[in-house]
């Protein structure tokens, strides 16, 4: 009988302790899901869809051409029972719809008389292994990180010998790879990308990560989410350096927000501190597609919703800057722009997702505390000093030279080329959002 592998976030076949065992116990199937992480394939926006396009058609050349893609794990499932499979062997998921999925095929399984055997997944560390001395979780990052660094994060491994993948199946999705072909994507360039950094951005990376303008990040987000790299690949690979140091907190940061997910699997949707549910929050359709067109009157929140929707990344600190002027400007609760992120970011991670949104809303973890609002227009002259990052996404403002671009209301002809106007007042938002949290304090 055949095995199947099934791939989800785990989409290489280097250092992959999980795909070893299946090829390494026999004939294997190879098969990866198009519904990933409770999103639905088809609902994705379609960089994302061709995010995933260009990580599958580049698995499948390492796999020379072996890669079958089914719709949802109900086809996995009718796979597995025409095939007459006895073992699927997969990654162990640990983020809120992984688990859930995980745990349903492993029943279904076992109700045809088949089994789910799981490997590692894609963290240094497991989430949920890194506990305090009483056993119970961390939930404030510093003492995490300590605990964490402390754990030997083990040895990567080669690819498999591929002697024993089988020919690809017939499935029902039609994965059209060719449309992912814009996409850089896939274990080979997850390793360049890997090498560019470590030659040379990441002795700036202390001092230059946090601006938005020099691109002074590694971008190996898409990598990690994809699983087209593990990050015990890429820890082994520091050097002690300053930047080094730095870079290894924030693979820490992933690792940290796996670990809280893990343990609170409801807040991927939910409130790590539910008092915050019961805030007063504004909803209007109409002030929320201009947040997600850009089309605020913010030049350094408008370039980042539209770097965003070009590129299907943005800056971190311009994915706070953003998810700030939304929660605490706009007054809408943070899932809103969960959401949108979730649909259009192609490194999509639910833990750092979720919890990056908390963070801000002052809600989450270690929380930055709720009465810090983020003045999006200081922000944009602290991190885009030269107005660059902004003039790269806004084409009404390239007209205006160096940091004037931050304020187009200073400039004569700031709003000549058709850019908005502002559509709130940010100190007057502030104080708006401070009432509504000392009438939360009150209630
Ligand atoms: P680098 O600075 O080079 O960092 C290296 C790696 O460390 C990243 O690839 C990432 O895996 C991890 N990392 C860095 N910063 C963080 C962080 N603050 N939290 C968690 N992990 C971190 N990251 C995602 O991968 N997917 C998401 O869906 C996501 N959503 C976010 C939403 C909000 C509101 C915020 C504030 C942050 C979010 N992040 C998310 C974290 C962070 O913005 C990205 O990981 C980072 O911008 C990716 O770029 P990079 O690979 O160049 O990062």
């Amino acid at each position: 009988m055949p095995n199947i592998f099934w791939f989800r976030r785990d989409l290489r076949i280097s250092d992959h302790p999980a795909l070893n065992a299946a090829l390494s116990d026999g004939p294997t199937i190879l098969v990866a899901s198009a519904d990933l992480l409770g999103s639905k394939f088809s609902l994705l926006s379609e960089i994302r869809r061709n995010s995933l396009r260009a990580s599958w058609s580049s698995l499948s050349k390492s796999l020379n051409n072996r890669l079958s893609i089914v719709e949802n794990v109900n086809e996995l499932l009718k796979l597995a029972k025409f095939h007459g499979v006895e073992k699927v062997f997969a990654s162990t998921a640990y983020d809120t719809n992984g688990v859930k999925e995980m745990n349903a095929v492993a029943k279904d399984l076992n109700a045809i008389g088949a089994e789910l055997i799981l490997g590692p997944g894609n963290y240094a560390v497991a989430p949920g292994s890194v506990r305090k001395g009483d056993g119970t979780p961390y939930r404030v990052y510093t003492p995490f990180y300590n605990e964490w660094a402390k754990n030997d994060f083990g040895q990567s491994t080669t690819a498999p010998s591929l002697e024993n993948v089988l020919a690809p199946v017939e499935t029902s999705f039609d994965p059209q790879l060719e449309f992912g072909a814009d996409i850089k994507a896939g274990e080979s360039f997850a390793v360049r990308t890997l090498e560019r950094f470590l030659d040379g951005r990441v002795d700036g990376y202390q001092d230059d990560r946090n601006r938005a303008d020099l691109g002074g990040t590694s971008h190996l987000s898409h990598a990690l989410s994809h699983g087209e790299i593990h990050p015990r690949t890429i820890l082994e690979r520091l050097e002690p350096g300053a930047g080094a140091d730095v870079f290894r907190k924030e693979i820490a940061w992933r690792e940290f927000y796996a670990d809280v997910l893990w343990h609170n699997p409801h807040t991927l949707t939910g409130y790590l501190d539910s008092k915050y549910a019961g805030m007063e929050y504004n909803f209007d359709e109409q002030v929320f597609a201009r947040w997600c067109q850009g089309e605020t009157g913010y030049p350094m929140v408008d370039a980042g919703m539209r770097q965003l929707l070009s590129d299907g990344w943005m800056h971190n600190r311009v994915r706070m800057i953003v998810a700030s002027f939304l929660i605490k400007d706009l007054h809408f609760e943070w899932q809103h722009g969960a959401r949108w992120f979730e649909e259009n970011l192609t490194d999509f991670d639910p833990a750092s997702n979720s919890h990056g949104w908390q963070w801000t809303a002052g809600c989450g973890t270690d929380a930055s505390p709720y009465y810090r609002v983020f003045n999006p227009v200081l922000q944009g002259l602290k991190f885009d000093p030269h107005g660059d990052y902004v003039r790269k996404y806004i084409p009404e403002l390239r007209h205006l030279q160096g940091s004037s671009a931050h304020e187009p209301w200073n400039q004569v002809s700031g709003y000549s080329n058709g850019y908005p106007k502002q559509i709130v007042d940010h100190s007057e938002e502030r104080n708006e959002s401070l009432r509504r949290l000392d009438a939360l304090k009150n209630s």
